[in-house]
């Protein structure tokens, strides 16, 4: 017992058909390959789950039906090998897509050594997140994950066709870069050659620099912030989705981004209705226009509902969640804030000598998502409020030199992927929405 199951090269076998492609009426022989996501043994029947990209079916070995070698060796197959089955379909009503595949041929790829701490079938986890990370790819496994990288997918298709619909262009601006984007110490440096550089915290200098070439652009990329604190919301890489626009100030972007968020909704609705009933998930309900608060009403109300919460304080969600109101429970605006929390490049409002800005932020309830703003496009202007904000102009002076050559009024926001995913599939830790996570502990897998 337990060595007739032998290691075999692809060689010349291939699938001819998915999981999902498997119906009781496919008469001829079929090969089907995948993953072993569960074994039942009864003695004479013996069960195997398979799994593949689309799916689950069931091969069905029972003793004096195959023959006897072949039924000794599908005894040998273990949880998490990865195999090709030849053999035909028939009609089983309890097996996924109502058939089971009666095996002719069994052949292992490659036989796992070892069980796995912990299984890939049912929607929760028993096992904690560390367990599960330092075994991600056996962990991305599970249906669960499966799903939830599949509306992935689709949020970041959408994104794309949305953007593309509103004449964005997509771009990819560098990530090794020589200054910070926002000053601060939030950068991971690196060696560049000879010099010191910096890994990019954000795309925002150069995606506003190319609105003065191209108007409209987006990015899809990664940020990395050397966040020193253990959250479930921060990643030390995220990835980022940036937009740009020309001849637009903050009210335009937010619209874009609202409608933005309810094309994602909808085309995650239409696209993964079978991951949405796995889930058992509701998506988040979004209407037009998202609610704007302004950042002074909502210190107000924080006050009153006992925060210990000054004017010119960022508000936390550990804050934001003092507040029991119903409309702060989807996606909402705060605007305005005051100048002194915001980058240098955001542009102060024209009242009261500039004490808020033209900025905010998208919120799900307590988290924001967004954070998006008129830029400043005057280079005096610009190089002032580096001052005020302790930067050097000198530092940025690769930045601050197209500014003598027309760049447009312009506003943009940055969105966060993983934050938006955490919206959508309602998850509580960040980590489960990426595939690697990289946070202060971990930098492996
Ligand atoms: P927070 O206050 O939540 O730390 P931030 O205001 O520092 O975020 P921004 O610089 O405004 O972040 O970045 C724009 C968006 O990028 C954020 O709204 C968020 O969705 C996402 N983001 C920023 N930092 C991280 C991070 N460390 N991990 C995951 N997402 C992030
Ligand atoms: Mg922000």
């Amino acid at each position: 017992m337990g060595d007739l199951l032998e290691e075999h090269d692809l060689g010349q076998w291939r699938r001819t058909h998915y999981s999902s492609e498997i119906s009781p009426s496919i008469g001829d022989e079929i090969v089907v390959m995948g993953w072993v996501a569960s074994v039942r043994d009864h003695g004479n029947i013996l069960f195997i789950i398979l799994k593949d990209m689309h799916g689950e079916i069931q091969i069905t070995a029972k003793k004096g039906e195959c023959d006897d070698s072949l039924f000794e060796l599908a005894k040998e197959v273990k949880e998490h090998s990865s195999i090709g089955i030849r053999g035909k379909v028939r009609p089983q009503e309890k097996a996924p897509n109502g058939a089971e595949i009666v095996p002719a041929e069994i052949r292992a790829f490659s036989i796992a050594k070892k069980a796995a701490p912990f299984m890939t079938q049912g929607k929760t986890s028993t096992v904690g997140i560390d367990t599960r990370l330092d075994l991600r790819a056996v962990d991305l496994r599970r249906n669960y994950l499966g799903s939830v990288f599949r509306i992935r997918q689709t949020v970041l298709n959408s994104v794309r066709e949305f953007l593309d619909r509103q004449e964005f262009i997509e771009v990819n601006t560098p990530k090794m870069i020589a200054t910070a984007t926002e000053g601060g110490a939030a950068l991971f440096p690196i060696f560049y050659y000879d010099r010191e550089a910096f890994l990019a915290q954000s795309p925002q200098l150069y995606k506003e620099q190319l609105t003065m070439a191209f108007e409209n652009v987006f990015e899809i990329g990664p940020i990395f912030r050397a966040e020193p604190s253990r959250t479930n919301r921060h990643l030390s890489e995220a990835i980022s989705i940036d937009i740009e626009r020309a001849f637009a100030d903050y009210g335009d972007v937010m619209s874009i981004l609202e409608r933005m968020i309810v094309s994602i909704v909808e085309t995650v609705k239409e696209r993964n209705a079978d991951d949405l009933k796995f889930l058992e998930l509701e998506l988040p309900a979004v209407e037009l226009p998202f609610p704007k608060y302004s950042y002074s009403d909502l210190i107000d109300k924080l006050q009153e509902a006992g925060e210990h919460i000054q004017w010119g304080d960022d508000v936390t969600p550990q804050v934001m969640k003092s507040l029991q109101d119903d409309r702060l429970g989807g996606f909402y605006f705060i605007i305005d804030w005051p100048t002194s929390t915001k980058p240098f490049y955001v542009k102060p409002g024209s009242a009261d000598g500039g004490r808020v800005c033209e900025s905010f932020d998208l919120m799900f309830g307590p988290l924001e998502m967004s954070s998006g703003s008129t830029r400043i496009n005057r280079k005096d202007q610009l190089v002032e409020r580096m001052s005020k904000q302790g930067l050097k102009p000198d530092a940025f002076d690769y930045h601050l030199r197209v500014f003598d050559y027309g760049v447009p009024p312009h506003a943009g926001f940055g969105l966060g992927l993983e934050r938006l995913m955490m919206a959508l599939i309602k998850v509580e830790n960040i980590r489960d929405t990426t595939l690697y996570p990289r946070d202060i502990d971990r930098l492996a897998p």
